[in-house]
């Protein structure tokens, strides 16, 4: 990543760095035993401390933080600003364009608006998914169940499961497809499980159209940023009074407004049900056609997106503590709407991303989707949990459901259905063969097929050279690489 060239006017912070971070222990402790939560709200500027009730105030008006509260280490500066200015572990580059297309088709040929449909619906059963409920937990936990099933009926994947627990209800899932070269960086799909119903402590209506109206003026290095950080700060202006528009002149209090929370409906069809079940459906359909890639895949569904990322943060900082490298990260929320008159589109998501990623990505979509892809305006910082893995160095993409300007505005209401005119199962399923497309041709090398045996001499060969290969690995043998 050259974060020179893509963030020139924020050169500068990297200098200010040192002059800036420092929240003491004791300051970190006083706050966390007051309740204050710490809130980083723009790019390259100091966090802030918010009493909860702020906290959800910003939430209603549509502003995205990072909450840090739990995160922020006094010992460990890569925990202090969420400017996407820390230093990559590696420079990562990516193929020009698709080689897998015979494996790749056969595995879009298998995914299915059915088994989408099933999904979304056992999700959204549950009465909401918000992070701090009980029912968040257990939609959590019946993701982890359905994964594991699905690992255990198709064992030739070798894949895994686990729960990562947070300090709060909901712990996020990670499923795992090992690479056979367990040292290579990891590639990564995720996507948030968490719902939130803002309407029930006063949000009222449907969420400003934020961001750049023009895509040219975003795509000039440099002017992302800055009109990322300009939205952020003329969205926050309104935050210690909020204007009527935003709610009923009864404001709940604190403990009222954590209570509704936790016992609105909040359906989360779109935001983000059907990312996840994105994911389900491509973890589903690589695992029984016998997934080996030469390097590990994870899917992760974090917990706690609404909250501020909180899910995605905790795990990002613990790939980060480890060292751990990342090939790339692609995040799916909301993947289903497509406003009633306009063409459906992948619409990648321009700040706060990797854009030689998304241009990849759009090689994928222009070779194994039925839909084309444009470039959308700017999400602004803290969008999605993408924004997790940027600030800590890591690449990461977002291929959104639309356009920003008209993607869906029930997002945060229990109207958020797939009753909405323009939830689309179809529209969903394209993000699918994406994720589909994504794993294989970033996670098997050219010269080997998605079970793991080459692609060169005539088939039979193939074969046999590709069983011998997994008795050597099932011994313990791991010299493929040494191979290839
Ligand atoms: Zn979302």
């Amino acid at each position: 990543m050259k974060l020179g060239q893509r963030y020139p006017l924020l050169g500068l912070p990297f200098a200010l760095m040192a002059l800036v971070n420092g929240i003491s222990t004791e300051e970190l402790e006083e706050n966390r035993g007051r309740g204050l939560r710490l809130l980083s709200i723009s790019s390259g500027e100091e966090p802030t401390w918010k009493t909860n009730g702020e906290k959800w105030d910003m939430m209603k008006a549509h502003v995205h933080f990072f909450d840090i509260t739990d995160s922020y280490d006094p010992e460990n500066e890569d925990t202090h600003f969420y400017s996407g200015l820390i230093a990559p572990l590696s420079t990562v580059t990516y193929p020009s364009g698709p080689v897998h297309q015979r494996d790749v088709k056969a595995i879009i040929d298998s995914l299915s608006t059915n088994n989408l449909q099933n999904y979304l619906s056992e999700l959204t059963s549950f009465n909401n998914r918000f992070f701090m409920s009980e029912t968040g937990r257990q939609a959590s936990q019946w993701i982890f169940d359905t994964i594991s099933n699905i690992a255990l009926l198709n064992p030739s994947a070798n894949a895994s499961v686990t729960l990562f627990e947070h300090n709060f209800t909901q712990p996020s899932v990670i499923a795992t497809i090992p690479g056979r070269i367990s040292s290579s960086p990891v590639v990564i799909l995720g996507a948030h499980m968490d719902s939130i119903n803002l309407q029930a402590i006063g949000q009222d209506g449907a969420p400003p159209a934020t961001g750049p109206s023009s895509t040219e003026s975003i795509l000039t290095d440099g002017t992302i940023m800055a009109s990322a950080t300009v939205q952020a700060r003329q969205i926050a202006t309104p935050i210690s009074a909020p204007p009527a528009e935003y709610g009923p002149t009864h404001q709940p209090t604190l403990e009222e407004a954590l209570e509704i929370l936790i016992n609105a409906p909040a359906p989360g069809a779109d935001d983000d049900g059907s990312g996840s079940v994105d994911l389900i459906e491509t973890f589903r359909a690589l695992v029984v056609a016998g997934f080996r890639p030469s390097t590990t895949v994870e899917f992760h569904w974090y917990a706690g997106e609404e909250g501020g990322l909180l899910g995605s943060q905790d795990i990002a900082n613990n790939y980060r503590k480890d060292q751990r490298q990342v090939r790339a990260m692609m995040q799916l929320d909301m993947t289903a709407y497509v406003r009633p008159g306009t063409p459906p589109v992948v619409a990648f998501i321009p700040d706060f991303v990797e854009l030689s990623l998304n241009t990849f990505l759009s090689t994928l979509v222009d070779e194994y989707l039925s839909i084309g892809w444009v470039t959308s305006s700017a999400c602004g910082y803290a969008c999605s949990d993408h924004a997790s893995w940027t600030s800590l160095g890591y690449p990461s993409a977002f291929p959104f459901e639309s356009p920003f300007n008209l993607s869906n505005r029930y997002l945060h209401t229990p109207n958020d259905t797939t009753e909405l005119d323009g939830f689309s199962f179809e529209h969903m399923l394209e993000y699918a063969k994406l994720g589909v497309a994504y794993a294989i041709e970033l996670a098997v090398d050219p010269s080997d097929t998605i079970t793991g045996t080459q692609t060169s001499g005539n088939s039979a060969s193939s074969k046999n050279f590709g069983l011998s290969i997994s008795r050597l690995l099932g011994l313990g043998v791991v010299v493929w690489t040494m191979i290839l």
